[in-house]
Order: structure tokens, then sequence, then C-alpha cells
């Protein structure tokens, strides 16, 4: 990956007459210029492409930017939400996979998870990956732990708002729901700003035989964090995806020192700044696992289950 010139990544700008294959978008290293000279690299990273100015072209390239080796031409791992196994198959106490986060970094640099043994919530931002413990304490991640359940995009943030508070989380879903185009597509959402609550749950670390996740959080450390600044990190899915993944908001927290943070119950935020990321696809990768397979994903009520294991407060 990341050789050049790659076709697939070609984009158009009407403006430059740049189109059709072969366009020089796939240099390493950020110095790739497309066949007018244009610096496609620097339209990426300076955002001059607010007003259409090749907006396509840039939203292209930066679905294929690679943090650390510049541009890959993977066409299946840009534009997507790459998730490892499911819902349903973690409130059916699928708790280990065979996924580690050093494989799940290829495909996002952004998302929410948990753990093997459901040791704890994942946050990543800015391609940093954190396991988050019911004890308190916030750890990067190493490249070697496994995943049963997460969900990663490279993170571009193609619409901004400012938020003036106070807004509570209902009242950011619903002013989400009202920006994006529609409610049928994926999107990644970030809010970095000031709060003066929020409040996590944490899951704990499980031993086999393993319970529903139902029961697991039954007994959820929540916590309450006061006057901080922090950043939420996680996805909009539409209703249909329910049980694939979360319908809905499922967004983790993570506080401005990275040391803090949980799944996020509520908060009520002062003021700051909300980035949202369409992404075209969600891909699944179904674990190899021999608990998934044996897996009961039939014949439960998941709506019931996900708003009660995921949403609500004990
Ligand atoms: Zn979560």
């Amino acid at each position: 990956m990341g050789s050049s010139p790659a076709g697939p990544i070609a984009g158009y700008c009407a403006n430059h007459g740049i189109a059709g294959t072969g366009v020089g978008v796939a240099h390493r290293g950020g110095t790739g210029r497309a066949g007018t000279g244009v610096p496609v690299w620097m339209a990426v990273v300076t955002g001059r492409t607010r007003d259409g100015h090749c907006l396509q072209l840039a939203r292209t390239v930066a679905a294929h930017y690679d943090g650390e080796n510049g541009l890959h031409d993977d066409h299946d791992r840009a534009h997507e939400i790459f998730q490892s196994s499911t819902m349903t198959a973690l409130l059916d106490a699928v708790y280990d996979g065979g996924l580690t986060y050093g494989e799940l970094a290829d495909h996002g640099d952004f998302g929410v998870g948990t753990f093997n043994e459901l040791d704890g919530e994942m946050v990543a931002v800015d391609g940093r990956f954190f396991q988050l413990r019911s004890d308190g304490t916030a750890t990067p991640v190493t490249a070697d732990e496994r995943t049963p359940f997460a969900a990663v995009t490279f993170f571009r943030g193609d619409t901004h708002r400012r938020l003036d508070g106070p807004m509570d989380l209902d009242e950011i879903e619903a002013l989400l729901d009202g920006l994006v185009p529609s409610t049928n597509l994926f999107y990644a959402v970030r809010i970095d700003g000031r709060f003066s609550s929020v409040v996590t749950r944490t899951v704990a670390r499980q031993h086999r035989p393993y319970r529903p996740l139902v029961e697991v959080t039954r007994t959820q450390v929540e916590t309450t964090f006061a006057d901080l600044s922090g950043t939420v990190v996680g996805f909009r899915c539409p209703d249909y995806a329910q049980g694939v993944t979360v319908a809905g908001y499922h967004l983790h927290f993570i506080d401005d020192s990275r040391t803090r943070g949980g799944h996020v119950l509520g908060f009520t935020l002062d003021g700051g700044r909300l980035a949202v990321d369409q992404d075209a696809d969600l891909h699944v990768e179904v674990p190899d696992t021999p608990d998934f397979p044996a897996a009961d994903l039939a014949g439960r009520d998941v709506a019931a289950e996900i708003e009660a294991t995921e949403h609500q407060r004990r």
C-alpha cells in the first residue's frame, strides 16, 4: 500500500479539471501533487477546501489518509467504520476476540470498544488508544492486546459546529439528528469541550463462565466527573443497524489529560466544538474464535438489552 500513482484513489476537481485515474495523490509523506500541480496534500492539511475548491478530491485523499504512512491505496479501508464482531454477540457474552489492537489500528485512528474479558472501555482519539478500567485508571493500549468488540474509523470531520452550553446529552443528540443529512447513514462524532459534569460507566473484567452483558452491567461502576475538559468520541448509527452495532449514539469520554473516562451515560457541556464525519459503510469483521459461531444470537430482545446495557444508569 502507499504506492504511487494509484488509480482507485483518483478524485475530481471541476475547478482544476483534475479527474480520472492516475492522479498522483498516493505519494507517501505528504508531497503528493495532482496533475495540474495543485498540492493536494496541502489542500487537505490546511483546510483550504471550504468553498468546495478541490473538496471532492480533498475528501477522497483524506479518506485514504494513514497517520503513519501518508496515503494508502486500499479502497475498502477508506470511507468506512471498521467494526470487530457485533453488539448482539457482546450481549451474549462473547467477551474474547482474536483481533489485536495492532491490527485494529490499521483500520482507524478514532473509535470506541472494549477488551478481552470485558476488561474496561476503549477510546481511540488522534491515533492514540486508551484502556479505561473500572478502578479509574487509564493506560495506553499495547498492540498485542485483543478486543471482542470495537469500532474505528479514520476521522476527518467534514462538518463543524461551535457548541454554546449548557447543553445536555439529549440536546446534543437532537442537534446532531437535525444536522446530519440523513439518519439512514453512519457518522463518527467528536466533541471537544468543557463539561460541568460527565457521567460514565466502566465495565469490569469478567471470568469464565461469562454472564450475559445485561447481568454484568447491572453492577457496573458509574463515575461522575465534575468541571473538566475532555473529548467525547463515538458514532451515530441508523436504527436498522441495531444489534449489529448500537443504533443511535454510542459515545465514550476521555479527559484532556487522557487519564480518566468511560462509556458515556450523560453529560452537561458548558461549551465546545463539534465535528461530524460521514462514513459511507459499516464493515463488520466476524470473530474467528470458537465462541462466536456457538453464541445464541437469535431470538433475544436486542433493542431492550442494548438500551439497558448501553444507555441506562443503574
Ligand atoms: Zn461503550
